[in-house]
């Protein structure tokens, strides 16, 4: 029997800005940041980890929320919180007074999300096995249980859940084997960020092609004349017929990204990543059908299943990107995966940031065992920054995330990262020119 005996947050972050890394047409100057959660427990040997992901400013409230949440699970048997994880999930997304800050939203959304998180690293690492391990040897029905259908069994029973679950069932071995020789294929955003010029963006791309990517995803919409310039140049380097994608982050209005996608078809793209706002799920249906063929992808910003339910409901979307921390949990992602494999829409998880990649490939690699199979339309992003912070960094290796090996969910940070970019009063902070070599 293991006990919760303390939780920590913490504000961990890290001063990516210096360099323009993650800059994009709606974020400037992102600091990666970690609202970081860690559960302790009267076995030394064990903590469940877990981080939001924020870009800066803001990562203090983020904390707080967590700090709030993570009262509830206080003193928690870990076997009880297991088999009753789907009752947990519940209840920290129905506290009414919480509650009205965001309905299953926003900060407190993914404050849910970190407890969820950390207690399923646990989970992973008392069963000694890594997340996606877990997930896929879990009964359809305990994966059902672990799900709240509240807002979508209009579109997704619980028993067609666990039909979706059982027709893979018969697989699951063989696709565990296939991850584990082959791993998932892996995407990078590393040579696209807005605030490189186009000498660095075509070098990061052709070190991308040598290392065996065969998508590349560029930032784009701060103006027509750049996208065009940028993606000329970038198809010239790599000729017709290889894959590359791009990343608007919000910056249209709907009939503004309509215009602006038409004039990018001759570019034969392989999705339009973020058209608009995250929640215009109407939007996001109309931009869909007007710049067909191109595929419009969307979720990095999905609130909840229930924003992804109405896209799959309104064909607003071609590829479902997830993400590990804005949601509430794995719980969610359970949920988003099952969605998506009823509409048979490909679920290509969003990554980058801090932690992302280490976290999402988890739920990718789930879905690829127990849920829609291997299949060719999955690849998951990758962003080659800050993984040097993890005891477990993504393994990619030939354009392929491999399957990790050491038990829990990914997130856990090295305590000497943490301590040095603890904010304000790690050592980083306290003099950041001096740390960064500034002069
Ligand atoms: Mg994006």
């Amino acid at each position: 029997m293991t006990k919760i005996t303390d939780l920590r947050a913490m504000d961990v972050r890290f001063p990516t800005s210096t360099m323009l890394d993650g800059s994009d047409a709606m974020n400037a100057d992102p600091d990666y940041s970690a609202a970081y959660l860690r559960i302790i427990t009267d076995n030394p040997e064990l903590t469940g980890d877990s981080l939001v992901f924020t870009i800066g400013r803001g990562n203090d409230v983020q904390v707080k929320a967590i700090e709030i949440l993570m009262e509830s699970i206080a003193g928690l048997d870990t076997t009880e919180a297991f088999y009753n994880i789907g009752q947990i999930a519940r209840k920290l997304s129905s506290d009414s007074q919480l509650r009205w800050l965001g309905t299953d939203k926003g900060v407190f959304h993914m404050a849910a999300g970190a407890v969820l998180n950390a207690l399923w690293d646990l989970f992973a690492k008392e069963r000694k096995m890594p997340l996606w391990k877990l997930l896929s040897h879990m009964s359809p029905e305990e994966l059902v249980a672990a799900v709240d259908f509240r807002y979508i069994s209009d579109a997704l029973t619980p028993s067609e859940a666990t039909r979706l679950l059982n027709k893979q069932l018969p697989f699951r071995a063989a696709n565990e084997e296939k991850l584990i020789q082959n791993g998932l294929r892996a995407y990078t955003t590393t040579p696209g960020w807005l605030g490189y010029d186009d000498e660095k963006m075509l070098r990061l791309t052709s070190e991308a092609i040598d290392s065996g990517f065969t998508l590349v995803k560029y930032k784009c919409g701060k103006s027509i004349e750049d996208d065009r310039r940028r993606l000329r140049k970038v198809r010239e380097l790599v000729g017709p017929e290889f894959r590359i994608a791009i990343d608007a982050n919000q910056v249209w209005d709907v009939n503004q990204a309509i215009e602006w996608i038409n004039q990018l078809q001759e570019f034969n793209l392989t999705w339009v990543e973020e058209p608009t706002h995250p929640d215009d799920v109407v939007g996001h249906s109309t931009i869909a059908k007007a710049v067909s063929p191109t595929p419009i992808a969307t979720g990095e910003h999905g609130a909840n299943r229930i924003m992804f339910k109405q896209l799959l409901q309104l064909k607003g979307l071609s590829i479902m990107q997830i993400d590990a921390t804005r949601v509430a949990g794995v719980n969610e992602n359970i949920a988003n995966v099952l969605l998506a494999a009823k509409y048979d829409i490909p679920v290509c998880p969003h990554a980058g940031g801090i932690g992302l990649c280490e976290m999402v490939q988890h739920i990718a690699m789930f879905d690829a065992v127990a849920v829609s199979g291997h299949h060719d339309r999955r690849v998951v992003e990758y962003v080659d920054h800050l993984h040097e912070h993890f005891i477990e960094p993504t393994n990619i290796l030939n354009g392929q995330y491999r399957a990790p090996q050491l038990p829990g969910s990914g997130a856990q940070m090295l305590d000497s990262s943490i301590d040095r970019y603890l904010f304000p009063t790690g050592q980083y902070w306290l003099n950041p020119q001096q740390e960064s070599g500034v002069a």
